[in-house]
């Protein structure tokens, strides 16, 4: 095969563009992406030789070197990691990668400067070797394979791979550096480029010079060394290599478990939401070591999906070396693990949230909604304390509330918690089925979270004894509660008497209302939840929730909505004309085109559809032209 020309994908060329042009100060970060690249590729290696030992036979050290040449201008980075195929380069190289580079691309704003500063913190994962060099070449062979490819490009929009001679496995990446980065050929700034992003990097770093070797890095793993040895920007550097991750952590914990079950867990909490934090496919990115060796970063089972934000490391001791990771799975010891970190973990949320509440509202907007998804999956050993560390939007605060505050400003008489569910806070505050709940100050939980919805119908113990109950199904039993300013002793007494009176003109509007919509309400209702509309939906006790059962039509789990039950405020001038009207004989078609008004009206409210748009203006307009006859 002779040299092969190819393009670059368009996005790369973009990029490319970019990362040529950046910011002086940012290019040092090209060793650090090498670098993790190249012990990425070693780790890979060090897996498959645990079962095809072969593949390491002769040269079983694994290093990085780094040798300069200062005639010719060229920094050279090898390792004898795994290497790639002519396949796993073209596919590698010359389309964005996973992880960084991806999402540094979703970040771009078009204005190059600011995109420059960007690589800083983003890193570009193996193009950045473009911001030092105009031409890179990458020699690599495939460790099992005999043939080499050289990888050719000046990062401009082309790259082209050819067959190579190389004596042994790995890759070597040559750079050739510009005039302005000559700087990158000297020891000492090579020296400490490398203590500051790549310290903590487990294998060997060596720079060549002559025939000496000199180590550049302490080449211990980062999560055997004793904390106090630990900087805090060492575990930043790590965080960012093994996250793949370019913010700073929300939470770094680190600790060493012995006994039974011996392990060390370095694990960090991000500060931002990963970007597939909810795909379809999204795994647990914790990587499991066993006595320093990698083994997975996608081992089901090692942390629950409700802590799949979790980046890091755990190292164990006591799992075989050759464990398959089909079997990994079932391993008594994994899954004792998983439950130990999983109980340091939430006590450690639980101590942040109760010492930083701030601070633990960021982290709650982040995964709060991850979170929930323990409450229903969890078996119950971990409930409590994920009861524990839920917070809430409610009516009467705007901070966020723990079921634990709830509780305690529950009024007098109150039995449940109370909660609506729909699309957003904002939209359900204005929801008249709050409008009895708020005059009498009974707070209530705003839950908008597609989770909300089934999590909640798994709360059957309820918050210590507290049953949870939705304002928007069954009757809303709020005489028993004592509070709000409008109910001072006198004013229950007359609303009382107001309600008896026109309780007895209503009863006879229900039975109108009934008749003329039929089939389309299950039933109606007089409303003890509402205080300023005139009409509300609600679902029936022992139906399902109206959130969700509109959440099940649209994924078209469900064919047919459920009539609802119109509630009805008996204290509303509409309807107090209504009764009166019915009380007068006067039940004909103006009572019926009133009925679907209504229930149209709810639904709107709803936020539903007015399944006969058509009819309701032609209601709308009647009742206008009635309205303002002179
Ligand atoms: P990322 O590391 O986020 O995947 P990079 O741009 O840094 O993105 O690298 C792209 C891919 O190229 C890597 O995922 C890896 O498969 C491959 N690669 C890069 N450097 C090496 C190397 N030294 N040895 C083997 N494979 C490598
Ligand atoms: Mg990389």
């Amino acid at each position: 095969m002779t040299a092969e020309k190819r393009t670059f994908q368009a996005e790369v060329s973009k990029l490319l563009k970019i990362v040529a042009n950046s910011l002086y100060s940012e290019r040092e970060v090209f060793l650090r992406e090498l670098i993790s690249n190249a012990s990425d590729a070693c780790d890979k290696l060090r897996y498959l030789a645990l079962t095809k030992p072969e593949l390491t036979t002769g040269d079983g050290e694994f290093k990085i070197k780094i040798a300069a040449d200062k005639e010719a201008k060229t920094l050279t980075l090898s390792d004898n990691g795994i290497g790639m195929s002519a396949e796993e380069l073209a596919d590698n190289l010359g389309t964005i990668a996973r992880s960084g580079t991806e999402a540094f691309v979703s970040n771009l704003s078009g204005d190059e400067k600011k995109d420059a500063s960007l690589i800083g913190q983003f890193g570009v994962g193996f193009y950045s070797a473009f911001m030092i060099a105009d031409k890179v070449e990458v020699l690599t062979r495939r460790a099992g394979e005999e043939k080499a490819h050289l990888w050719t490009s000046d990062g401009l929009g082309e790259y082209t791979i050819a067959d190579a001679e190389k004596a042994n496995r790995g890759t070597i990446i040559t750079m050739h550096l510009k005039d302005d980065a000559l700087e990158f050929l000297e020891e000492a700034r090579l020296q400490h480029i490398v203590k500051r992003y790549s310290d903590h990097i487990p294998v060997p770093i060596l720079f060549i010079s002559g025939d000496e070797e000199k180590p550049l890095n302490e080449a211990s793993a980062l999560w055997t060394r004793a904390k106090s040895e630990i900087s805090d920007e060492q575990y930043k550097e790590f965080y960012h290599h093994a996250a793949h991750a370019f913010d700073d952590p929300w939470l770094t914990l680190h600790w060493k478990a012995e006994g039974v079950i011996e392990y060390n867990s370095l694990l960090y909490v991000p500060t931002e939401r990963p970007f597939d934090l909810f795909h379809p496919d999204r795994k647990n990115r914790v990587k499991l070591y066993v006595k320093r060796v990698f083994i997975t970063d996608d081992c089901e089972g090692l942390v629950p999906e409700y802590l799949r934000f979790l980046r890091g490391v755990i190292d164990c001791e006591d799992l075989p070396l050759n464990v398959s990771r089909e079997l990994l799975q079932r391993n008594p010891v994994l899954q004792k693990i998983s439950s130990a970190v999983t109980k340091r973990v939430l006590s450690e949320l639980t101590k942040k949230a109760e010492k930083e509440p701030e601070e633990y509202a960021k982290f709650w907007d982040a995964f709060g909604p991850v979170m929930k998804e323990g409450l229903y999956s969890d078996s119950g050993e971990h409930k409590e304390a994920l009861l524990s560390l839920v917070r809430f939007k409610t009516t009467e605060s705007d901070k966020l509330v723990s079921l634990k505050d709830y509780a305690e400003r529950m009024k007098e008489g109150q039995e449940a918690i109370y909660y609506i569910i729909g699309e957003s806070p904002e939209a359900l505050l204005n929801s008249p089925h709050l409008e009895g709940f708020k005059a009498k100050g009974v707070e209530v939980l705003l839950l908008s979270d597609p989770i909300d919805d089934f999590w909640i119908q798994a709360m059957f113990g309820g918050y210590e004894g507290k049953p949870f109950k939705s304002i928007t199904r069954g009757a809303a039993d709020l005489d028993a509660v004592k509070g709000g300013e409008e109910d001072k002793e006198e004013d229950a007494k007359k609303d009382d008497e107001a309600k008896k009176e026109a309780g007895a003109e209503i009863a006879p509007l229900i039975a109108s209302l009934k008749l003329a919509l039929g089939d389309t309400v299950k039933d109606v209702r007089e409303s003890k939840r509402l205080t300023d509309s005139p009409v509300c939906l609600i679902a029936d006790e022992g139906d399902m929730d109206i959130n969700l059962e509109r959440l099940l039509r649209q994924h078209k789990q469900l064919e047919k909505a459920t009539p609802r039950v119109l509630e009805i405020n008996a204290k509303h001038a509409v309807i107090k004309t209504l009764a009166k009207r019915v009380k007068a004989g006067k039940t004909g078609q103006e009572l019926e085109d009133a009925a679907y008004l209504l229930l149209d009206q709810a639904r709107i409210m709803e936020g539903e559809a007015v399944p006969d748009p058509k009819a309701f203006a032609r209601r709308l307009a009647l009742a206008m032209e009635r309205g303002l006859a002179v």
